[in-house]
């Protein structure tokens, strides 16, 4: 008689159909909300596995359900979708058929890699190994790349966790130059927060060799950039991260007139919700306050776009232990230093518990050239390695197997 102690072996995800949808997604690459085929792929998938499928969340945004007994714990993992708009260099036989467009953050794995998980974990489900009662949200969002107003919001903002609650959410990223089959974790921050901030100063146009009939732009302007600085060095605790860069300025038409006005674009970057309210209090009193200096008006535009990233304790280090039984102590770091870039599964660990963790993407690009080291995501020689698809898949299966065990 087989039991089920050997069935719990043969349900593993199929990587050689991770593999095929991987390759199939990066040949056509889909920008933020017109992931359509993507989409359609995802949502045929699910369909045939028996997941309960809503389409067209946030235009391209599908989830898929999977709902047993009582239907708690409810647990939530999120995949995304999108590529960019970049010109792909790899010259693979799967690179993009899309010209100017290319899955160049990995978006195509990590949605192939969820794909795979959710073949296998409705498999185990049926087989009863995911316990008694419990439901499966599988989250498969557009547009991460779009900044502030990207897929992540939109769903939030269109009902997603009404519609689907979770009690805990998960994510994964691909992370170029850590080892294949290797886990990165931090509780708390994890990733910045990221602004961006407009400044103009109003002044007054006139004659460059009349400048006591103007009031100068440009004074305030120039004296608010170097002043600038002095918040991060004087109003920010030493021991915490805080970034403003000015990327733009722009005034004046030509060298003897005094413009009418002067404007200026901020970065500002943050890894705690206090730092980040501290620059915004700050730079709007420095520069009107550099404004009133020099008899100029002032505005200040601050649209933010992602939080900080923050990753729940309980949920973090459950994430960590799943990690450790899978590949071992030695392939995961559980206190992985903070990047200062930003991800907009930000939004949804702003209500709900959970974790975002990394998982090592090699070497993988720049078609064999080593030397030049692992290519980073957005670069147009980067590939997601399919080698990740199996230790990928695997976790979110282990990750599910114990989190309905509980
Ligand atoms: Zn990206
Ligand atoms: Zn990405």
């Amino acid at each position: 008689m087989i039991g089920s102690m050997n069935t719990q072996d043969l349900i593993q995800p199929d990587e050689a159909a991770m593999q095929s949808w991987r390759r199939t997604i990066h040949q056509h690459p889909e920008l933020g909300f017109a992931e359509f085929a993507t989409s359609r792929l995802v949502a045929e998938c699910l369909a045939q596995w028996g997941y309960e499928v809503h389409t067209g969340i946030a235009v391209t945004g599908v989830v898929g359900t999977l709902r047993w007994g009582d239907g708690t714990p409810r647990l939530g993992l999120r995949a995304d979708m999108d590529a960019l708009p970049i010109q792909e260099l790899t010259g693979l036989p799967w690179a993009s058929r899309t010209p100017g467009q290319m899955h160049a953050c990995g978006h195509d794995g990590h949605t192939a890699m969820l794909l795979g998980a959710a073949q296998a974990l409705a498999r185990l489900q049926q087989d009863g190994q995911l316990g008694a009662n419990g439901t499966l949200q599988l989250i498969f969002q557009p547009a991460e790349e779009l900044g502030g107003g990207g897929g992540a919001r939109r769903m939030l903002d269109e009902g997603l966790l009404e519609r689907f609650p979770c009690d805990a959410l998960f994510a994964m990223h691909n992370y170029p130059g850590v080892p294949v089959g290797h886990f990165r974790f931090r509780e708390g921050a994890f990733m910045a927060s990221s602004d961006r901030v407009l400044i103009r100063f109003n002044g007054k146009g006139g004659h460059g060799a009349l400048p006591h009939l103007a009031v100068d732009p440009m004074l305030p302007a120039a004296a608010t950039v170097l002043a600038l600085q002095s918040i991060v060095g004087r109003n920010v605790d030493p021991v915490e991260a805080a970034v403003i860069s000015v990327g733009r300025i722009s005034a004046g038409d030509t060298y003897n007139v005094i413009p009418e006005s002067a404007e200026m674009e901020l970065s500002v970057r943050a890894l705690r919700a206090e730092v980040r309210e501290r620059l915004e209090t700050r730079i709007r009193a420095l520069a009107e306050g550099q404004a009133a200096a020099f008899g100029a008006g002032c505005e200040v535009h601050y649209q933010r776009g992602y939080p900080v990233l923050n990753n729940s304790a309980q949920e973090t280090r459950l994430a960590v232990e799943v990690a450790r039984e899978l590949v071992g102590p030695a392939c995961v770091m559980d206190d992985s230093p903070p990047i200062s870039g930003s991800e907009d599964f930000a939004f949804f660990l702003q209500q709900v518990p959970g974790c975002y963790l990394l998982i090592g993407n090699g070497n993988n690009g720049f078609g064999g050239g080593e030397h030049l080291g692992p290519c980073s995501v957005h670069n147009p020689h980067y590939d997601f390695n399919d080698a990740c698809l199996a230790p990928g898949a695997a976790f979110w299966l282990a990750l599910g197997k114990r989190y309905f065990a509980r």
